[in-house]
């Protein structure tokens, strides 16, 4: 064999192994590809049973929604109607859908809720889960009492994306409310007028025997005087008659006095937040009819006080009443009484009613107290008069002010303990 096939061989060696190690290669990767192709839908399919899954449980979730009886919404913080179930649809009076999504909330609150409702969406977006009740005039104008449970509702990056509401229709339980408490209001006035008018009747007849004596002796020594047939001597002992007489009236009312003062005052240690919550709770209704915010800031470390609680809840009802009244006179933009206690001293607390009213012109703010003094139409003007003798009679102090914001009403009550050391005291000066 020559040099020139041994170089052929050789080169032919080569040639042919490096197309084997090609060849290799490429089936290494036709593989490769085959496999990849494999699992191209392998993947896909994954993804679908994972969206399946999802659809199905949106379904799930959906029909139980739709079929909920109590009506299921999602709210934008704007009050935007995201989302609303049937049962939803038909308490606003909605045909369809787009009679309500896409609009917000508040074309169906009534306008004194607005701002109350509001409050409550702010804290449902700060994170609050809260429920309110609101008045609300349907889309076919029906006035119902509407109840909504609301919770936020977040993405899962935390993040309050909607408010998620439950609402029913309370009308039937509101109107027996309301019939209820219209009777016992009804029931007090007539149980106020009878004894008003029982205690009128007994005073008269009382006050009606010095009276007529007064009356008669007085009439004698005119007479008398007139015919010239008594001398001055004469005169003293019907005279003397006369001023007996007065005095046993003024004994007689001062009796009355007494009685009224003495009987009513029940005084034992009572917690004052408790009686501020009742008062609150029983003028809630009317405050929100006149579209007003009541606020409460009560410390809650405070020693009881030695209250009469009936005369308490009279006297913060008084003053909560009379912010109502004189906001919604002035028709005031912003319509909100805050209601705070504190300690005040060492053995009393202060109650205080601010409004955000017009407050009281400095020319009358030496007679809001005054018996009879008011500048309502339809005013008694009893309301401050009684609230301060209340407070005076429990050993507390009652005043007014009137700064930028409106009226504000403070008032002390000595606490039991303040109370009891000072009847200590007093025991023991006596011993
Ligand atoms: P009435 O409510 O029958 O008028 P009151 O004794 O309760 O009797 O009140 C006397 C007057 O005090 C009221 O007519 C009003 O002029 C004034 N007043 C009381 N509270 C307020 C208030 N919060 N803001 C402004 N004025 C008030």
């Amino acid at each position: 064999m020559n040099t020139g096939s041994d170089m052929l061989w050789l080169a032919l060696v080569v040639l042919g192994g490096s197309l084997a190690v090609a060849l290799t290669l490429v089936g290494v990767l036709l593989l490769r590809l085959r496999e990849v192709e494999q699992r191209i839908p392998e993947k896909e399919s994954g993804h679908e049973s994972v969206l399946d899954r999802l659809l199905e449980n949106e379904f799930r979730l959906r029909t139980i929604i739709e079929s909920e009886p109590e009506c299921v919404k999602l709210q934008a913080e704007d009050g935007t109607v995201l989302e609303i179930n049937p049962a939803g649809l038909r308490l606003v009076d909605a045909n369809q859908p787009a009679d309500i999504i896409g609009r917000k909330i508040y074309s169906v609150v009534a306008p004194e809720y607005i701002e109350i409702y509001r409050e409550n969406m702010r804290r449902v977006f700060a994170g609050e889960a809260v429920v309110y009740e609101f008045r609300a005039i349907t889309l076919t104008n029906r006035i119902r009492w509407m109840e909504t449970h609301a919770a936020p509702l977040r993405d899962a990056r935390g993040h309050i994306y909607a408010l998620l509401g439950i609402t029913r229709d309370i009308t039937e339980h509101k109107q027996a409310e309301e019939q209820a408490r219209r009777h016992q209001t009804e029931l007090a006035r007539v149980a106020r007028l009878s004894t008003m008018g029982e205690m009128a009747t007994g005073i008269a007849h009382e006050l009606n025997q010095p009276l007529s004596a007064i009356a008669n002796f007085s009439r004698g020594c005119i007479r008398r005087l007139r015919s010239g047939e008594i001398t001055t001597e004469e005169m003293i002992e019907p005279l003397v008659e006369v001023c007996e007489q007065a005095e046993r009236a003024g004994e007689i009312l001062r009796h009355v006095r007494d009685f009224v003062r003495k009987s009513e005052l029940k005084t034992k240690p009572m917690d004052i937040n408790q009686i501020v919550r009742a008062v609150v709770k029983f003028t809630e209704h009317e405050a929100r009819h006149h579209r007003t915010m009541m606020h409460l800031q009560l410390d809650p470390k405070l020693p009881k006080v030695e209250a009469d609680s009936i005369m308490i809840e009279q006297v913060i009802c008084n003053l909560v009443r009379n912010a109502v009244e004189a906001m919604a006179e002035a028709n005031s933009p912003r319509r909100e009484i805050t209601i705070r206690t504190h300690l005040f001293g060492n053995d009393a607390i202060e109650i205080e009613i601010g409004d955000t009213g017009p407050g009281i012109d400095e020319a009358i703010m030496d007679q809001v107290f005054d018996q009879f003094f008011t500048t309502k139409p339809d005013g008694v003007g009893m309301g401050l008069s009684i609230s301060r003798s209340i407070i005076e009679s429990h050993g507390g102090h009652v005043r007014a002010e009137s700064g930028g914001t409106g009226a504000s009403f403070r008032f002390t009550l000595p606490t039991s303990e303040g109370q009891t050391t000072k009847h200590e005291r007093a025991d023991s000066l006596h011993s």
